[in-house]
């Protein structure tokens, strides 16, 4: 699925697609134009420098290879914790400072991340439960492992419950050339006039940041979400249910935050 994100997302700019190039070319000299978005999953093993950047002369991470593209990071609390933390610099500032002796460089770091991870550490952990054998504590052990200021910094947190596969394969398909052409057109939408967000709508994010006691971040995401959907359902403005269904999205995260 992260792998897809890539083929709906709007077409890139020429400019990023050259940063993103040069970005490559300090790590494989020679290289020819990037033409499609880089696509970056680095194993859960992966050193702090080989995820941010680091090394004498300094080289860029992989948060670096996956500018204008997707990061991919499979089984997120595996990820040692001084490289999760330090994808928030990044994920906040779209780029990366490294320090190594007298220097200091900064390298673009705008990438999209998605991130994957099991609900408890045997991975049968389901609202029935019957199947999971972890304990409460090693289960909230599992989960802690991953930051309330990272976790406050991802939009969207999706629960994906085990499918039926015969279901997957009688399933319609929504072929990605049709989602493609609507990203694009909200992404055209949101660059130029946002939807506005009516009265009804406000007061919906104002009782729902109260009855979840949202942070600040929290809030403004949500706004982004809402507005994100309204624009993909090419409406002009937010209405209650864009703001229900970013609540939807995005509540996963907040609840394991209130944990
Ligand atoms: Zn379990």
């Amino acid at each position: 699925m992260a792998r897809c994100l890539r083929g709906v997302l709007p077409p890139w700019s020429q400019d990023t697609a050259l940063a993103a190039t040069c970005l490559h070319s300090l790590r494989k000299p020679g290289i020819h134009l990037l033409r499609e978005r880089p696509f970056r999953s680095p194993h859960h093993s992966v050193s702090p420098a080989g995820l941010l950047g680091g090394g004498n002369p300094l080289r860029p991470g992989e948060v670096s290879l996956a500018h204008g593209g997707i990061l991919f990071l499979d089984e997120l609390p595996e990820f040692s914790p001084r490289a999760l933390e330090g994808l928030r610099e990044p994920m906040e500032e779209r780029e990366v400072t490294l320090s190594r002796a007298r220097t200091v460089e900064s390298f673009p770091a705008d990438f999209q991340l998605v991130a994957a991870m099991n609900p408890c550490p045997c991975g049968q952990h389901s609202p029935s439960g019957t199947d999971c054998r972890c304990s409460d504590r090693k289960r909230r052990a599992y989960r802690g492992r991953i930051s309330g200021p990272l976790l406050d910094r991802i939009d969207l947190h999706i629960a994906v419950p085990r499918v039926d596969p015969t279901a997957v394969l009688k399933g319609d398909r929504i072929a990605s050339e049709s989602i493609r052409t609507r990203v694009r057109m909200a992404a055209e939408r949101i660059g130029t006039t946002p939807p506005f967000v009516d009265k009804n709508a406000e007061q919906a994010m104002i009782r729902a940041s109260a009855s979840l006691r949202l942070s600040m971040r929290a809030v403004s995401s949500v706004r982004r979400i809402a507005q994100s959907i309204s624009a993909y359902d090419q409406a002009d403005t937010v209405g209650k249910s864009h703001v229900a269904e970013a609540i939807r999205l995005g509540g996963q995260g907040w609840r394991f935050v209130a944990d």
